[in-house]
């Protein structure tokens, strides 16, 4: 396993100012952060090989340096349930990608488990000018895109703030359990806080960062999409 200082030096030898999703859950699961396991698959017959090892329901993703958001261009396939479907969707997303992205250079398949639902959360990583590496905390979907209902702190992180970052949220309520959901384990969510400030001060290459979504349960919590930006 590269650690994640080799990934980012390795990323960075080949001009790539962007992480591939593998390489940075790579990179945050060095850092004890829980992530969703992953394979890369050169075929199809790879893809279902590494299905059958990861273990049904899977999900499939494009790797493609030219994609940045996957799934506006047809490269994501969730809850993949046979190795029929799998097949399918290998072949789906190689023709969507080459199709709407004509020139991607495409890596290979992702092939990795499939998170069930929970409270979906995101976690982001900028550099303030001023301030340095700051940790950035919010609910998932419209609460981070419409509503701007997140929290910051610089870097490091104490554990007290941490947890006022999950409380400052107006929508913290989510995170409680409410009308029968389990409530969200904030101890988790704290301590990948307090990890992704550690990354920041360790690894200045690394210019910006975005777990999301993260899904949140009564017990841990596991990151289903990472992306690091260096420069
Ligand atoms: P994008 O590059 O478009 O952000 P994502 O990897 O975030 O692609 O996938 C899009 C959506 O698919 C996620 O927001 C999530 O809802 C779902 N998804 C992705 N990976 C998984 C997974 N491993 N388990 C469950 N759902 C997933
Ligand atoms: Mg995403």
């Amino acid at each position: 396993m590269p650690t994640a200082r080799d990934l980012v030096q390795a990323a960075l030898s080949e001009g790539r100012k962007v992480l591939l999703e593998h390489e940075a859950k790579a990179l945050i699961g060095d850092y004890g952060i829980p992530v969703t396991r992953v394979k890369v698959a050169k075929s199809e017959d790879e893809a279902v090989e590494f299905a059958r090892e990861i273990g049904l329901p899977v999900v499939l993703k494009i790797v493609s340096p030219d994609v940045l958001h996957k799934s506006d261009v047809g490269g994501v396939k969730v809850n993949l349930k046979t190795e029929e479907e799998v097949r399918r969707a290998y072949r789906e997303i190689i023709e969507n990608v080459k199709s709407k992205v004509p020139n991607a250079r495409i890596v290979g398949i992702l092939v990795q488990e499939f998170a069930p639902s929970g409270v979906e959360v995101i976690i982001g990583l900028i550099r303030d000018p001023q301030f340095g590496p700051t940790v950035m905390f919010g609910l998932g979907g419209v609460f981070v895109e419409v509503f701007k209902d997140v929290s910051f702190r610089v870097a490091p992180l104490t554990e007290r703030d941490a947890y006022e970052m999950i409380e400052e949220i107006k929508g913290k309520v989510l995170l409680e359990g409410y009308r029968g959901t389990q409530p969200a384990d904030k101890k988790a969510i704290a301590d990948a806080l307090i990890k992704v400030g550690q990354i920041g001060l360790e690894i200045p290459e690394i210019k910006e960062m975005d777990l999301n979504p993260i899904m949140a349960y009564p017990t841990g919590i596991k990151v289903v999409d990472a992306r690091v930006i260096l420069g």
